[in-house]
């Protein structure tokens, strides 16, 4: 198994600007979490306890996934999906922060970002994240394949995995890659450091007060009108990648990605506004772009 639910325990936590609540897990079962390669966008899942409630017990070796479903709908908690800020590794421990988007006004909020606004040290959930011993890792999307130039745009949600993104691509040989990173925020005060690549110029967007999405498609100069998801879209996110199409296209085994490759991840109706105008406006072929949405206005996700 590549993931496996672990406990992991709040080390501490920080709010780092207005939206962004900092929280380092750690704990001795965290130990067997970890990976050898590059982080990029690895996706995890958190499993959070219900308010009041202990962390959900169920069997977690195997297919762990239908144990946890078949539990009472009180006690099991809930499942969110998040980034890999960092990952420490040392010879005995590991330590994963994660930055949370505190979105907490009343009727627009969640249970994983209540969670975040009142986290404490000692506190605990579970995460499911890549573990050192996988023979195989999923998760990751960020692939430029032999393109040398990337754009990543996202949202607040996705400021975390492209700053993880970047960080690493400046770890390693592809530190000569060139670029622009595009990253959405609901203020200014919620730009925050990233050590990138020389090559790559990082714009924050701070929307101040702005609808979402509208200051990305400016910076992408794209002319579309912003379409915003309705609750009867349901709750699939718009997950189109040179690798998957959650739309059926057809696919490539590994990327084939050359020349300019783009990122695009954040709300799922700005992310599909910007796709149409990407692939309409100008032109791309579908090996070129990961087009993610990360979370959906309106509606509370599943896990
Ligand atoms: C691959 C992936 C990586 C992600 N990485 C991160 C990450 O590193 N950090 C992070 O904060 N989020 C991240 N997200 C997004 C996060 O999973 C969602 O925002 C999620 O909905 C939060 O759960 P919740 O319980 O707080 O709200 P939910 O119960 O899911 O939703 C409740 C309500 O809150 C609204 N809502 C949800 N998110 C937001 C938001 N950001 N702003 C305004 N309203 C919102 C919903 O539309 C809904 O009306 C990621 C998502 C994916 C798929």
């Amino acid at each position: 198994m590549a993931y496996a639910p672990v406990t992991a325990i709040v080390e501490s936590v920080e709010k780092i600007s207005p939206n962004f609540m900092r929280v380092v897990f750690s704990g001795p079962e965290m130990k067997i979490v970890g990976s050898t390669s590059p982080v990029f966008d690895q996706r995890i899942k958190l499993i959070f306890p219900n308010p009041g409630k202990d962390l959900p017990t169920f069997p977690t070796t195997g297919d762990w996934y239908p144990n946890w479903l078949a539990m009472p709908e009180d006690s099991r908690g809930v499942m969110r999906t998040y980034s890999i800020r960092s990952l420490n590794m040392g010879p005995t421990f590991t330590s994963l922060t994660v930055d949370f988007v505190l979105h907490t006004e009343p009727g627009l909020t969640g249970p994983a970002a209540t969670w975040a606004m009142h986290a404490q040290e000692g506190d605990k959930l579970l995460i499911l994240a890549p573990r050192l011993d996988a023979e195989a890792q999923g998760g990751i999307e960020f692939d430029h394949g032999a393109a040398q130039c990337i754009v990543l745009a996202g949202d607040e949600t996705a400021a975390p995995a492209i700053a993880r993104i970047l960080e690493d691509l400046a770890a390693s040989d592809n530190s000569h890659i060139t670029g622009t990173a595009l990253i959405e925020v609901p203020e200014k005060d919620d730009i925050l450091p990233i050590a990138g690549p020389a090559g790559i110029s990082i714009k924050w967007l701070p929307r101040q007060g702005r609808a979402h999405g509208e200051r990305l498609l400016e910076s992408l100069d794209l002319q579309a009108k912003l379409t915003a998801s309705t609750p009867a879209d349901g709750d699939t996110l718009l997950w189109e990648t040179p690798a998957y199409s959650a739309l059926g296209e057809p696919v490539a085994a590994a990327s084939t990605a050359h020349g300019e490759y783009y990122w695009i991840a954040g709300e799922s109706g700005v992310v599909t506004t910007i796709r149409r105008a990407l692939i309409k406006e100008k032109g791309l072929d579908r090996s070129q772009v990961a087009f993610m949405g990360y979370w959906k206005r309106g509606i509370a996700m599943r896990g």
